[in-house]
């Protein structure tokens, strides 16, 4: 059998040859200068927040260049795959409006999975092989680790490589009797012999690089004995990255080493090069220092912790586009959400993701919404994540709207109590009667650090239920809780209760933080008349005869 043969023998007969995909994957027409992006997730763990930091980027370049992004799942380790993996990402790209172009439900250049594009691969796989620029390699667990252990035992870099690759000049006879036996083997890339020692290349972020040459006989594709047979990340992502006219990758730093690879598997499979834009990590700032953001470390390094939380999308991406351009961190968040990401405005070092400012970010923007606006996120979060809070919103979607209006509408500086919809029951679910829990009395744990007496709570409450006046007027409802105070004895100011302290059962400040606790539970709260307006006359009433014991 000739040489051809034998490595055509390995590989489906019905195999298309290389031209049928380039046919069927047709460049794209584009307009000059529109960038094919693309994103790579693995489903092999939670998302990461920094995946959507580089999709972010990804859709924002080939939006803005009027080019084509998509997302292609990157699952060729089937053994690490991480079921739901898939579902999370589908939830965090729809959280974050994060659309791709393409999909295998609409897309020219699918299918858009890499676990379904064996047969492409495989093409390209026989065609290296069939040019010698690829080998068959039947090295065991055990031989590849003995080569390691002996590399390093000299310090020689490790790797399968020169004398080291015992199968790159095997004898054809032997390899064919490996074969004959049955044995599994891998496809490893021949690394040219007539290669330079040190490579450039150039990166859309970082400008001009140079690195020491690959000399490593990568593996191509997996062993025989697995189904699917599949490629290694770096072979599927040139195979794909060429025939779906991607013209941009960008992808996360820890790949620039392998550039000098990717750069000789391009040469040898005839594709033209490609631009890579290689975006620094997100970090954590740490005592004495930073590190990245870890999948196994940091909570916030998830996407879901994100979502779980209620960060809405849209401060969430304004945060994004500031650590990676940091002048959009400077101008205000429609302004930054329409203005493109520049490439070369991405740092090299990786920038720190501070929860302070993204909850800082996060409130403000929230404070610019209508209560509509607070209740519907407000809603779409807790179907999510607190059932019972969908109910008591759909039962009193006027008081929520009234509730949420307090200090809010129009007002200057509207209240940020809210950085995140998670805040919502705590911040508001005082207004809602089926959450409230009134006081049980004048004795009731949240009334008594004020100090004031049981009796003269009794009192007080039961005067103020009595004769209430729901006033429209801010001053003339206050004026009520004044006049009584000093009926009941409160002294007139903070001042005077602390000069005789024994005179009064407290002062002004204590009688109306009586009042705030009957309504609110807590001795802070937006401003009191606002509250009982939000309330209504009824629930007014119950609370403070609550507070009365009544
Ligand atoms: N699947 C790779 C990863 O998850 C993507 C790398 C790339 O975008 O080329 O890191």
């Amino acid at each position: 059998m000739s040489e051809r043969a034998a490595i055509d023998a390995l590989f489906p007969a019905d195999l298309p040859e290389p031209e049928h995909w380039e046919r069927r994957y047709p460049a794209r027409e584009l307009p000059e200068g529109a960038k094919v992006t693309r994103f790579g997730p693995s489903p092999t763990g939670f998302v990461h927040i920094g995946g959507v930091y580089v999709s972010t980027i990804d859709r924002d370049v080939s939006t803005h260049s009027g080019g084509v992004y998509f997302v292609r799942v990157e699952d060729t380790d089937q053994s690490r795959e991480v079921e739901g993996a898939l579902d999370q990402f589908t939830r965090a790209f729809d959280y974050f409006d994060l659309h791709p172009d393409e999909s295998d439900a609409d897309g020219a250049y699918g299918p858009y999975h890499q676990s379904q594009r064996e047969q492409v691969y495989l093409t390209y796989v026989r065609q290296l092989l069939r040019e010698g620029k690829a080998y068959l390699c039947f090295a065991t667990k055990d031989e590849l680790a003995d080569i390691s252990a002996k590399q390093q035992a000299t310090k020689l870099p490790t790797g399968y490589y020169g004398k080291w690759a015992i199968w790159r000049d095997a004898d054809p006879g032997a390899v064919a009797a490996k074969l004959a036996e049955g044995v599994p083997y891998v496809v490893r890339f021949r690394v040219p012999d007539d290669g330079a020692p040190r490579v450039r290349f150039t990166d859309a972020i970082r400008g001009d690089l140079e690195a020491e040459a690959n000399r490593n006989d990568a593996v191509i594709l997996k062993s025989s004995d697995t189904s699917p047979r599949l490629p290694t990340y770096h072979f599927a992502h040139a195979v794909d990255d060429h025939l779906m006219r991607v013209n941009l990758v960008v992808r996360g730093e820890e790949w620039i080493s392998s550039v000098p690879l990717h750069q000789q598997l391009f040469a040898a499979l005839d594709f033209e090069p490609i631009t890579y834009a290689h975006i620094a990590p997100l970090m954590k700032q740490i005592p004495g220092g930073k590190r990245k953001l870890s999948k196994r470390k940091d909570p916030e390094a998830g996407v879901d912790f994100y979502i779980e939380a209620g960060y809405p999308a849209r401060a969430i991406l304004y945060y994004l586009r500031g650590l990676a351009n940091g002048r959009l961190a400077e101008v205000p968040l429609d302004e930054a959400l329409a203005t493109p990401i520049s490439l070369d405005q991405c740092g090299v070092a990786g920038p720190l993701v501070d929860l302070v400012k993204l909850e800082d970010i996060s409130a403000d923007h929230i404070a610019t919404l209508t209560s509509e606006q607070v209740l519907d996120a407000v809603r779409a979060w807790s179907q999510l994540y607190d059932k019972d809070l969908v109910t008591v919103l759909d039962d009193a979607r006027d008081l929520a709207l009234r509730a949420i209006a307090v200090e809010r509408e129009g007002v200057e500086n509207p209240r940020k109590d809210l950085r995140k919809w998670s805040d919502f029951r705590a911040a508001y679910g005082f207004f809602f009667p089926t959450v409230f829990t009134p006081l049980t009395g004048p004795t009731d744990d949240r009334v008594t650090p004020l100090g004031v007496t049981p009796d003269v709570i009794r009192a007080f409450a039961t005067d103020l239920a009595d004769g209430y006046h729901h006033a429209d007027d801010q001053p003339e409802w206050f004026n009520q809780v004044r006049d009584l105070a000093t009926k009941h004895g409160f002294a007139p100011s903070p001042k005077d209760f602390k000069k005789n302290p024994d005179a009064y059962p407290g002062s002004i400040r204590e009688a109306s933080q009586l009042v705030r606790v009957a309504l609110t539970g807590s001795t802070r709260s937006p401003d009191l008349h606002a509250i009982s307006q939000a309330l209504g006359v009824d629930e007014v009433l119950r609370r403070l005869r609550a507070l009365a014991g009544a």
